[in-house]
């Protein structure tokens, strides 16, 4: 193993020579080597961690390369967060307006046009991607490359990886030299195994790319997974990317699943005019959340006039094929304990959960640990089982929120260039569901705590007792605070209500330093916001 722990600038100056490369072998050697370009570091995937960890490591003068085979920003700019808060946006409006007689205001007949909705989303869309885009191509020192990467092991070099004097294994890079590899203790040394840290790019152009750097960083991020149901395959589904290129509002649309995907989007085309109809196998929506949480959002639902058909297992999808464009319905076959039925919709959006985009990578050729679902295993700094390798965002497995993989680039940063002793340890996670009433998490549930061990004392308040809630005539919902009861610290809370996520931060404020319960009883907020709800919410604090 050769050591590469060399001074920046001359690991630098040997990178950016344009001399045919001499690479470090695994045991100490040279040799010539096909065009692999070397860099201090390499991000795979363009997403919410590799497009600043890209940029924060080119500006600290390493030299970057950043490989993106579709588009900058990853899933939330282009198919998650951005598209669809900004359709929400829309579909809001389309709720308020048909409301507009509740506050006094007549309006005509509420229609959508979905053309105008679609381009503004990707408006929005293309605003993020080529702003992110223009800044990653104006920072020194960051080579941007659009392409697939994987890791090529040894045998990726072909004829020229029989390195003189040596036998090539033949297989995956798994045995000892790559065991030798796996966390000793000491990670992130500079030293590393050349042939665990060398990526194949094809490019867009389809060319082939041979990269080299002590230190990878993957952050390709997930995708739909698509269950394997009979019929599914010969029917024009829809999954959480394809529904928001409609340029029709649906007739009836059916919503396979129930997580956070799935009833954002069946809330959002209820508003924009369509029949919706969820079918979930399971009991409730949302099943990683408390049962009253779960209850209230899917009583929203329900009043918002969407169908629920839960304890409902697909057996069968058909109908209108995907080769024909002949109109017609698209038909689930459910069974619900012992009774079989058929529904019919016009379109069917599967929102079934993610994959995480691992298998590309050949992940095995370098050692690199998977669980059993694909997820990257890590440690609490993020380096995977491969010293010199890092995982970022959502292929180390939940929770897979853009604001968890800019933490996670925060984490490497600052181990890598500032202070160091980041790590995952005690990480306070929140998320925000948009649905309307909104879904603000973050901490521990109630479930979470007393699985934990707490003797916990449980705070809910009705949105119905908010004056702010009462006046905008939003006042579905409820709010709940899980605190320690012997000493009020609050280890979580759900604010499911107008603007939950914003009102779920401050709570979280009120976590990272430690304020208590009582404190927040006594604490004087402004009058009529929805902050001065945590007065009476931990009344008995
Ligand atoms: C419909 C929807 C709505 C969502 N809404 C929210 C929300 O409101 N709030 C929130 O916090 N999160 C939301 N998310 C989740 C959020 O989008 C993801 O958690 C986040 O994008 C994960 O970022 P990442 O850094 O892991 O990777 P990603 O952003 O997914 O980026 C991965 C990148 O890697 C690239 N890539 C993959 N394989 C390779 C390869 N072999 N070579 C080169 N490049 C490769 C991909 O093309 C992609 O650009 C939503 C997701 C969806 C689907």
């Amino acid at each position: 193993m050769c050591d590469f722990s060399m001074h920046r600038s001359l690991r630098l100056r040997l990178s950016q020579s344009r001399a045919p490369r001499l690479s470090c072998t695994s045991r100490g050697y040279v040799s010539n080597m096909p065009d692999v370009e070397q860099f201090d570091a390499i991000i795979v995937g363009a997403g919410q961690a590799g497009v600043p960890l890209a940029r924060g490591l080119a500006e600290a003068g390493w030299k970057t390369a950043l490989v993106e085979r579709k588009h900058i920003g990853g899933s939330c700019v282009n198919e998650g967060c951005t598209p669809t808060k900004t359709m929400a946006a829309s579909a809001r409006v389309a709720y308020l307006a048909r409301r507009a007689a509740d506050y006094g205001v007549q309006l005509g007949s509420v229609t959508v046009d979905m053309p105008t909705v679609r381009r503004r989303k990707r408006d929005m869309v293309e605003l993020w991607r080529t702003g992110a885009e223009r800044r990653l191509r104006e920072t020194p020192g960051l080579s941007l490359i659009f392409g697939e990467a994987r890791f090529i092991g040894r045998r990726g070099l072909g004829a020229e990886g029989q390195r003189s004097g040596e036998q090539d294994a033949g297989g995956p890079d798994t045995g000892a030299d790559l065991a030798n590899m796996h966390h000793t203790g000491a990670h992130s040394t500079g030293v590393y195994h050349a042939d665990t840290h060398r990526l194949l790019v094809r490019t867009e152009a389809g060319q082939e790319q041979f990269l080299e750097a002590p230190r990878v960083f993957l952050d390709t991020g997930a995708r739909p997974s698509i269950p394997n149901i009979a019929g599914l395959g010969s029917v024009p589904y829809l999954d959480s990317t394809g529904i928001m290129e409609l340029d029709e509002v649906p007739d009836h649309l059916l919503v396979l699943g129930a997580g956070y995907v799935a009833v954002e989007f069946a809330q959002m085309f209820r508003r924009f005019g369509s029949r919706v109809t969820i079918i979930h196998r399971g009991g409730r929506v949302l099943s990683r959340e408390d049962p009253d949480v779960a209850g209230a959002l899917t009583e929203v639902l329900r009043e918002d006039g969407i169908d629920m058909l839960l304890h409902s297992q697909v057996e069968e999808v058909g109908g209108r094929s995907a080769r024909s464009a002949l109109a017609g319905g698209i038909t689930v076959r459910l069974r619900s304990s012992a009774t079989s039925k058929v529904i019919e919709g016009s379109h069917l959006l599967v929102a079934t959960g993610r994959r995480p985009n691992t298998e590309d990578l050949d992940l095995a050729a370098v050692g690199v640990q998977t669980d059993d679902y694909g997820y990257i295993t890590v440690d609490e700094r993020l380096e995977s089982s491969t010293s010199g390798i890092w995982a970022l965002g959502d292929i180390k497995g939940g929770p897979a929120f853009t604001h968890i993989s800019y933490d996670d680039y925060r984490i490497v940063k600052t181990n890598l260039l500032g202070s160091g002793g980041a790590s995952l340890v005690d990480r306070v996670v929140p998320y925000t569901i948009f649905t309307d009433p909104q879904l603000g998490r973050v901490g521990l549930s109630e479930t979470e705590a007393r699985a934990k061990g707490y003797d916990v004392e449980v705070a809910t308040l009705p949105m119905g007792r908010v004056a702010r809630a009462l006046q905008t005539a939003e006042s579905r919902g409820f709010i709940k605070a899980v605190t320690e009861k012997q000493t009020g610290r609050i280890l979580g809370a759900a604010v499911l209500g107008v603007d939950g996520g914003e009102l779920m931060a401050v709570i979280e404020v009120a976590m990272l330093g430690g304020v208590t319960a009582q404190i927040l009883h006594n604490a004087t907020f402004a009058h009529p916001t929805l902050a001065e709800a945590l007065n009476n919410l931990f009344a008995a604090g």
